[in-house]
């Protein structure tokens, strides 16, 4: 096949620019900002199972503390009732003497339940702190994933920018080069991973970096400007410069 040295010239212009967009593709699907955001995510599921556990637990102990706090309730009513009794003072000896002696009892119990009481109180506000900490750590990772996801949209749209500038300058370019030789480009694009054409450096071809033989070197230099040289051993379209 021949191309003109201008069309050679500008395959390689095109290469340029096909390699700057996959370049550009690649560092777009690896954003270090998608495992960042994936690795928040993770901690904040977590974070949410973690709390709606010391919710419960916080539920329950406060279920507790309800449920001691009848109990003083009661037997506080028991002995105001006694206590009244006592004081109505129309109660026989041996009656007053009972009396006094079940509000002894009362009392002693009355003190053992708040005392239990005031224990399930330090329950309930050590229970309160920790709901309070994982609700602010939650708040924390959500805050910190709303910034990654600014960060990441950013970074996105700047590389779609450079992407979408790289594409019109190919749009430009391609209808400037014989379409046999855009058409040969591509398909040894898709064998190579996208590099289909390369330079030819002294005597190195700077796709697959191998070096030619003199005899092969010679062949290739002898050959006339516009034939268009494949590498040997890569296949590649190689333009000499
Ligand atoms: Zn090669």
């Amino acid at each position: 096949m021949k191309a003109s040295v201008s069309d050679q010239n500008n395959l390689i212009e095109l290469q340029r620019i096909d390699t700057a967009i996959s370049s550009a593709q690649h560092r777009l699907k690896n954003l270090p900002e998608h495992e960042l955001i994936a690795a928040v995510k993770k901690r904040e599921e977590d974070s949410k199972v973690a709390l709606a556990a010391a919710e419960a637990e916080l539920a329950d102990v406060k279920i507790d503390l309800r449920r001691s706090e009848v109990e003083v309730e009661t037997v506080t009513d028991r002995i105001a009732k006694d206590e009244s009794r006592l004081s109505a003072g129309n109660a026989s000896p041996k009656e007053l003497e009972q009396i006094q002696h079940e509000i002894a009892t009362l009392q002693k119990r009355q003190s053992e339940l708040e005392d239990g009481e005031l224990e399930i109180m330090m329950r309930v506000d050590a229970a309160k702190a920790i709901v309070q900490t994982m609700q602010s750590d939650l708040t924390g990772l959500e805050q910190m994933e709303l910034e990654l996801n600014v960060r990441y949209e950013n970074a996105k749209s700047e590389i779609d920018r450079e992407i979408a500038l790289k594409k019109s300058e190919r749009t430009i370019l391609v209808p400037k080069i014989s379409s046999e030789l855009v058409n040969l480009y591509e398909k040894v694009c898709g064998q190579t991973g996208g590099v289909g054409a390369a330079l030819l450096l002294g005597n190195m071809c700077d796709g697959c970096r191998i070096q030619m033989n003199a005899i092969e070197l010679d062949r290739v230099r002898a050959m006339d400007l516009e034939e268009v040289v494949r590498c040997e051993e890569c296949r590649r379209i190689l333009v000499r410069i």
